[in-house]
């Protein structure tokens, strides 16, 4: 037996996490409701917009670090 699979966590892991997306602030807006949202982990920024309360938000801004 060998630990050829014991590999140090390369740091790209943590660039690449899934966010954990908290909403800091939303404004209701002809396009709907744009959230600003930080993620708890990293605190990478996102822009997000909902355009309707039944349907999930859609990032409109990439991640901001
Ligand atoms: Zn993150």
């Amino acid at each position: 037996m060998t630990s050829s699979q014991t590999l140090p966590i390369p740091l790209q892991t943590l660039a690449i996490h899934e966010h954990a997306w908290l909403v800091e602030s939303r404004h209701p807006t002809s396009e709907g409701i744009v959230l600003y949202v930080r993620c708890d982990g990293c605190g990478t920024r996102r822009v997000d917009v909902q355009q309707h309360p039944h349907v999930p938000p859609t990032a409109l801004s990439r991640a901001l670090r």
